[in-house]
């Protein structure tokens, strides 16, 4: 890690401890009391969990005091809810979401929400709810998890190579960024051909000894105990890539069979990855009809925003530091501590 890395990590921690403490405590509402703050998480496991190793996530004791923190500061309340409330003078509304569609019931996330009285989101893709396939990220995880991180970069380069998708990477975490180059139609079968290569079970045996995902049953379950279910792509791909036809295969058409499936007026979309498609594209998924909000990452949008353009903040990696720290940081630099 670089000096001026640490330095910026530093700052955020130290910020983001300090966000309910006064004097900072009045920033920070003040803050907050003019965006649209929404979290996102992907999976949460108990201590111990095998698939915590596997996928990644926090464990449900990290989750819990994150929550408690929140509640310190914010009401919880369902995605809709959020997007739509006028700016707040006191305590602001928080929505909590979830991307790729973990299995959050089994994982333990239920219970932490229930005893926070939390209503959730859980953005599902349809190659995992309907139990396809791994979604082909997770599988890249898998297989670092299980047969080493040296194992699955030789065989990551050596399909880059053979079906010139791009340069060699060094590190398991290059993979994200190599992919953003591959073609829509790359993915599926590389995943599959590194899977192998690797001498990984079959993937279905896979899926069915470690149920990662929330299926159907369990979807419908998740909604019996008040959250909602959101959509993030058939396959999880770049939106980028994805020509006309491709959008409607990958965004539109798996997004109205699942809202249809739930009996929903709208669905919430959340794009993989944060990756909005070009404006014109976005504006045309839009107009569909089928969606009640199109979520990018990396941003808190400002009351008042389109929720066709609003933003959220992953917490993955520590509430701290990336919602708290980071954006009171990044509102101070720009000088914006009294936005309008
Ligand atoms: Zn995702």
């Amino acid at each position: 890690m670089t000096l001026k890395a640490a330095l910026r990590d530093g700052a955020q921690d130290l910020i983001g401890a300090g966000a309910g403490l006064w004097p900072l405590s009045i920033l920070t509402r003040r803050y907050f009391g003019r965006r649209i703050p929404i979290i996102f998480y992907h999976a949460v496991w108990r201590s111990g969990d095998p698939r915590l190793k596997l996928f990644g996530g926090v464990e449900t004791g990290s989750f819990e005091r994150d929550l408690a923190r929140l509640a310190r500061m914010f009401d919880f309340a369902p995605l809709d809810e959020v997007l739509s409330a006028p700016a707040a003078r006191g305590k602001s509304k928080v929505a909590i979401t979830f991307d790729d569609g973990f299995d959050l019931i089994a994982g333990g996330a239920i219970d932490v929400l229930r005893g926070f009285g939390v209503r959730a989101t859980v953005f599902v893709n349809d190659d995992s709810w309907r139990y396809k396939r791994l979604l082909w990220q997770h599988a890249f995880g898998v297989i670092s998890a299980m047969r080493g991180e040296a194992s699955f970069l030789r065989a990551f380069n050596e399909i880059q190579r053979q079906q010139r998708l791009g340069a060699r990477i060094e590190a398991f975490a290059q993979f994200i960024d190599a992919t953003k180059a591959w073609p829509v139609g790359a993915f599926e079968t590389a995943a599959d051909e590194i899977w192998a290569s690797c001498e990984m079970p079959p993937m279905a045996e896979f899926l069915s000894q470690h149920r990662p995902y929330l299926d159907h049953a369990g979807l419908a379950h998740w909604r019996r105990l008040g959250h909602d279910v959101g959509f993030h792509g058939k396959s999880h791909l770049w939106s980028k890539a994805l020509g006309v036809a491709e959008i409607v295969e990958q965004y539109e058409a798996p997004a109205r069979a699942l809202k249809d499936l739930f009996g929903l007026d709208r669905i919430a979309f959340a794009y993989p990855f944060g990756d909005r498609l070009p404006p014109e594209q976005e504006r045309a998924l839009a107009a569909t009809g089928v969606f009640s909000c199109l979520l990018g990452t990396d941003r808190l949008s400002r009351r008042g925003e389109s929720p066709f353009a609003v933003d959220r903040v992953e917490a993955d990696f520590g509430l701290v530091r990336h919602f708290f720290g980071r954006m009171l940081l990044r509102s101070l630099r720009r000088q914006d501590a009294t936005p309008v």
